[in-house]
């Protein structure tokens, strides 16, 4: 559907913004399949018609070459329309359940509804998926929608907001820029849904905004997670992956690998495999290498530059923060409580954690909270077992890293603190709809069910 009204989010307040949606979402068209499968394909034009300039602001928000941009922010999106567009019909038809003899008979079903008018808050790292991914939920399941991209990935932003009123139906789906203000005045209204992506500390922020008006919350957060290597598995192949992980968008990925944890004896050839395998990959100079982006201002990059303290550095350590630039770094000698190990790296620093036995590294990384993902490179089914039953995550992944989020049929998410919630595919469509139990008794007989009620004997009988 063309656009609907031109109205940019900067004509209007933020509750007249949030109103306007909501008299889009009452007027129920948003709720029909044919709106609904309108507004997915729009939102696929849009991505082929216009991704060079969604490339352009990647390339200026994060120094990320246009295949890069390609790569890691549209093409997962084109994936995803595609699956729901392939699937909805099916996964929005009601599903029946069982009717006990003791209540029928009659026939139960579980109707999905558009829960409303959602707010969707985006995160800067990957700013244009992490915006679409979750708005195409949000359209498939019928609801109107306040996207917020991240302030700190400007051109990103502005992008959405120029293009998505241009293709989407811009009274249903508005886009509000800006920072911590614009966020806290959109937190102020009242949704049917709040979805957002971003770090623990503003996770918290909107849970307790969200408490006010009792609104549900998706918080799809971060953490640390970590990645086991044992010597039954190739390390050089081992290495290559972790290296990939870590410097793709150059470490800023919510489920990069955080760190390595991993016995003494392999730590010496692993730290070769993966000086190596970054050489392969950026040569001598990353810093002149266009395939190494960059951090995402230099305030971040100071604080990784402050974190290299917290161990040896055995790989990169060169930096400079007015480029914004650190080299794929390797840490060993890490104390468990250094900085480096406190807090999500969330750049291209890799600390190796030693640890004496399985055992040890599953307690380490127990003691640490459930992180988003885990990873683990073994050929051992018993080490993958322990693993997958005596730890936590989000997700977990063995002998690769980040796949994960490109299997359209896996729900992405976190546990504890690295988030609630799951969505992609189905779990999209699920998390911004109701689940409605919907029972129809047929029009029969009540003696049975009358057994059950008043006036009782004192035994409990019917008189
Ligand atoms: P960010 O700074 O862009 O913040 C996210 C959103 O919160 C932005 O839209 C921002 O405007 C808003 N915001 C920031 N401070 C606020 C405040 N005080 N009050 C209200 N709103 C506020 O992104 P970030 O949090 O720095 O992103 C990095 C974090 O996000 C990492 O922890 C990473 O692991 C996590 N992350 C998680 C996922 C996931 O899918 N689980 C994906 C990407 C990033």
């Amino acid at each position: 559907m063309r656009t609907m009204s031109s109205e940019s989010a900067a004509t209007g307040s933020t509750g007249d913004i949030v109103d306007g949606a909501r008299t889009a979402f009452d007027t129920g068209r948003t709720r029909t399949f044919a709106w609904r499968q309108q507004q997915l394909q729009a939102l696929q034009r849009l991505l082929e018609e216009r991704s060079t300039e969604l490339e352009q602001a990647l390339a200026l928000d994060l120094g990320r070459k246009p295949i890069d941009g390609y790569m890691a922010d549209i093409i997962s999106v084109k994936n995803e329309l595609t699956h729901v567009q392939k699937h909805l019909r099916k996964w929005l038809r009601d599903r029946k359940v069982r009717t006990p003899l003791t209540m029928g008979p009659g026939q139960s079903r579980i109707h999905l509804q558009p829960l409303g008018t959602v707010l969707i808050i985006a995160p800067w790292n990957y700013p244009i998926h992490l915006s679409l991914m979750p708005l195409i939920g949000a359209l498939a399941a019928g609801d109107a929608v306040v996207l917020k991209p991240s302030e700190l990935a400007p051109a990103s932003s502005a992008a959405l907001a120029a293009l998505l009123p241009e293709y989407l139906d811009a009274e249903a789906v508005r886009v509000v820029e800006g920072g911590v203000e614009a966020t806290t005045d959109l937190l102020d209204q009242k949704f049917d849904h709040i979805f957002f992506t971003g770090n623990e500390t503003v996770g918290k922020i909107v849970m307790a905004a969200a408490a006010r008006t009792l609104t549900p919350v998706t918080l799809e957060l971060g953490g640390k997670s970590p990645v086991w290597i044992d010597d039954s598995f190739p390390l050089d192949k081992a290495a290559d992956w972790v290296a990939w992980g870590k410097t793709t968008n150059n470490g800023q990925t919510c489920v990069a690998p955080d760190y390595v944890i991993t016995t003494p004896d392999v730590v010496p050839r692993l730290v070769d495999s993966l000086r190596a395998a970054f050489r392969r990959m950026y040569g001598d100079d990353p810093r002149s290498n266009p395939d190494y982006s960059r951090i995402v201002n230099a305030r971040h990059t100071r604080r990784l530059i402050d974190l290299l303290g917290s161990g040896t550095v055995v790989v990169g350590g060169r930096h400079d923060v007015d480029d914004r630039y650190l080299e794929p770094t390797v840490l060993t000698d890490v104390a468990p409580d250094s900085p480096v190990m406190t807090e999500e790296i969330f750049g291209p620093i890799l600390p190796i954690v030693t640890v004496d036995s399985l055992d040890e590294a599953i307690t380490t990384i127990r003691s640490r909270g459930e992180p988003l993902a885990m990873y683990a490179f073994t050929t051992s089914s018993s080490t993958r077992e322990a693993l997958l039953t005596r730890t936590s995550s989000g997700s977990v992944t063995f002998n690769a890293v980040m796949l994960q989020l490109g299997i359209p049929d896996l729900p992405f998410g976190g546990v504890g603190a690295s988030g609630m919630g799951t969505y992609h595919g189905e779990s999209s469509l699920r998390v911004f709809s109701h689940e409605r139990s919907a029972f129809r008794r047929y029009n029969v007989s009540d003696k049975l069910i009358r057994m059950a009620w008043p006036p009782f004997t004192t035994r409990g009988e019917k008189m």
